[in-house]
């Protein structure tokens, strides 16, 4: 036996908690169906359009139908992005209360579906000074993640690309945040690979990749970085923009990726794709397959031909 399978008897496999972003068409409990015939180990979804404001009331009925369904799912950590609208930095009264609104609902529904994370971007500092936003925006995650709802939600706060005034690119505005919040029972980090290499960090080395790791477990602190949005970049280091591209077709390439996947420090985080598809759902399945075959790998073997196949596969698709 090697040493890699030993390794992979004795805990539970990283892949089990892979996955990817899904619909929610037809009802919550679908998302699950379609991530179970992905074989994904967590999905993602949004409660309702991430860019309009109206929320449409989710029935009791289909809270149920989503709680019952997830018991005998293979599929395991669910996340909840929250909507894009929502800034919770915001200094404009009627912002700030139609983002604390949407915020509340999500996180209530969330804690009911018994969703593991609510994702939420930490907002943009337009039109006022970065410590002023934080504060704002930490007060605005304390109200909601102090509202009592039974569940046992976190809500996470995801790393930004760095466009704009947007608060979380760095791991410094991230610990003032996380410190403020002062909940780390209830809260923590979710860090997309795409962002990361927009705002600058460089993930593609060693020796940079454990230092980038290093500042943001330290910005997390207790709270911890509790899951991962995989994606590759569309746009150089530093780009600043929010592009994702498929694993191994972008900026970061697979070493990232293969790297990340035998961190034991996320074994059994959820990490979920959040890369571009059609109605097809054959990017997922592509971009899982990379995924899964690399965390079976114990070095690097970017040659590995099922993956340079699914690659090959990947040009084909938009
Ligand atoms: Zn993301
Ligand atoms: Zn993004």
């Amino acid at each position: 036996m090697t040493a890699g399978a030993g390794r992979m008897g004795l805990t539970s496999p990283p892949f089990l908690q892979l996955g990817t972003h899904v619909s929610i068409r037809g009802g919550l409990a679908l998302a699950l169906e379609r991530g179970e015939v992905l074989g994904c180990g967590s999905v993602q979804i949004f409660s309702h359009s991430s860019r309009t404001w109206a929320a449409p009331v989710i029935s009791e009925q289909e809270i149920r139908a989503f709680v019952s369904r997830h018991r005998e799912s293979s599929v395991g950590p669910v996340l909840m992005h929250a909507s894009y609208l929502v800034n919770a930095a915001t200094s404009d009264p009627d912002k700030r209360r139609k983002s604390a609104a949407a915020l509340r609902e999500d996180w209530l529904l969330a804690n009911r579906l018994g969703v593991y994370g609510l994702v939420l971007h930490p907002g943009s500092a337009a039109g006022q000074t970065d410590p002023a936003a934080i504060s704002r925006s930490a007060e605005m995650v304390r109200e909601t993640v102090d509202l009592a709802t039974g569940g046992s939600t976190r809500l996470l706060l995801e790393n930004t690309a760095g466009g704009g005034r947007t608060l979380g690119r760095d791991p410094e505005t991230m610990k003032h945040l996380v410190d403020q919040v002062n909940r780390p029972e209830k809260v923590g980090l979710c860090l997309d690979s795409c962002h990361l290499l927009a705002a600058g960090a460089e993930i593609r080395t060693p020796l940079s990749y454990e230092k980038v790791v290093s500042a943001w477990s330290g910005a997390a602190g207790t709270a911890g970085i509790r899951a991962w949005h995989l994606n590759d970049a569309l746009f150089e280091r530093g780009s600043g923009r929010d592009r994702h591209a498929h694993i191994g077709k972008g900026a970061i390439g697979l070493w990232f990726f293969w790297k990340l996947l035998e961190d034991p420090r996320f074994r059994g985080v959820p990490m979920v794709l959040e890369t571009p598809k059609t109605d097809d759902i054959r990017e997922d399945r592509l971009n899982l397959a990379i995924l899964k075959r690399l965390s079976r790998q114990e070095t690097f073997r970017p040659d590995d031909p099922e993956i340079v196949d699914c690659l090959a596969e990947l040009e084909t698709v938009a």
